[in-house]
């Protein structure tokens, strides 16, 4: 099998410096074990910051993929079958099953297996979970989503529609803003380019905004707060901006702001919701099939470029959810 290794934990931004491929031997499945072959592994922001207390160097890179079981001593995984594993940076794991999450059984023919990493997988988890579960979302309320072109963002904002929604988006290109109206985003501004964030929230949203589904963190959040409405609610989703940062920031949020308006703030993680996982799944096939979400996904060919991949998540290359295909 081949791996990816942390030899070195990542100082700033990761560098190709940080990871070693290795070959590794694997032992022959025992009774109750499978083999597995990685067919779409992903690349998530979690990894930068998780790296730091979930890992020590020597360790093969967390992380989830879609795999292909190809021999079982284990008859809930028949050969053939596939599952979504946590076997890491790897192209062949051996698992007594534990890990495994069976790809949804009725998982349609003519929808790709990847999506079981992005879209009907944990990100557009995420995404649902924030909105329902955290913010409590109702039809009619204006949200606000920033890295809203990814593959977190690009499901908050087509669920928040599908609930009847104003929905604007943040992104850092004009390809992405493009792409977020596509989706039926009813604003969608590029960040970088915009000027003063605090007129384009303006813009975008005169009368502000009653839900903030926050991912990326740092000053700008500081910026969003303030246009936020009274008793308006924010999921604290991700801080993208920051996980590369040498020196923790303090401080970004205005807290008089959240007293004067008396605003909810919630951070949250996906896992909170584990015990709903299967029925959540099926409910973002139905709408996928229904033709009510779109996707898109950035897919790099190759395990070789896993580093590569990863190291373009976080600068921003791709558009939708970041896969590898082996
Ligand atoms: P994305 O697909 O959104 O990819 C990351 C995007 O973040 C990039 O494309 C880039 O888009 C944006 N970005 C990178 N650096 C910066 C920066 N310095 N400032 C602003 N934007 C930046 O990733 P995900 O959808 O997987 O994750 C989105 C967020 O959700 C992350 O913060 C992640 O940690 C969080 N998350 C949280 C979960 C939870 O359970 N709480 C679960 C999954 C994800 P752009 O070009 O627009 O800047």
């Amino acid at each position: 099998a081949k791996t990816w290794v942390l030899i070195k934990h990542f100082d700033g931004f990761p560098k190709n410096t940080n990871f070693e491929l290795k070959v590794e031997e694997l032992p022959k499945p025992k009774d109750g074990e499978v083999l597995l072959e990685a067919v779409f592994l992903s690349v998530d922001p979690y990894m930068r910051p998780f790296s730091a207390f979930r890992m020590k160097e020597g360790d093969v890179m967390i992380g989830t993929q879609v795999a292909k079981v190809i021999q079982s001593k284990n008859p809930a995984f028949p050969v053939g079958s596939h599952v979504v594993s946590r076997s890491g940076w790897r192209t062949h794991s051996v698992s007594d099953g534990t890990d495994l999450v069976p790809v949804m059984p009725e998982w349609p023919q003519d929808v790709s297996l990847s999506l079981a990493l992005g879209s009907i997988g944990m990100p557009g988890l995420t995404a649902l979970y924030g909105i329902e579960e955290v913010l409590g979302l109702q039809k009619g309320e204006t949200l606000l989503v920033n890295a809203a072109a990814g593959a977190v963002g690009s499901m908050v904002g087509q669920i928040a529609k599908i609930k009847g929604c104003k929905v604007v988006g943040s992104a850092g290109s004009d390809a992405k803003v493009a792409f977020l109206k596509e989706l039926g985003f009813d604003e969608a501004f590029n960040y970088k380019t915009v000027g003063s964030l605090e007129e384009a929230l303006k813009k975008a949203s005169p009368e502000g905004y009653d839900c903030f589904f926050e991912n990326v963190g740092g000053a700008s959040s500081s910026v969003a707060l303030q246009q936020m409405k009274n008793f308006g609610r924010i999921a604290v989703c991700g801080s993208i901006s920051t996980y590369n940062d040498t020196n923790p920031q303090t401080g970004p949020y205005p807290h008089f702001t959240m007293i004067v308006k008396q605003l909810k703030m919630e951070g949250f993680m996906q896992s909170r919701w584990e015990h709903k996982h299967p029925e959540s799944i099926k409910r973002l096939m139905g709408w996928l099939k229904e033709g009510k979400l779109q996707f898109r996904e950035h897919i790099t060919k190759g395990f070789e470029n896993m580093p590569a991949a990863f190291m373009g998540l976080l600068q921003g290359e791709n558009i939708g959810k970041a896969v590898v295909a082996v």
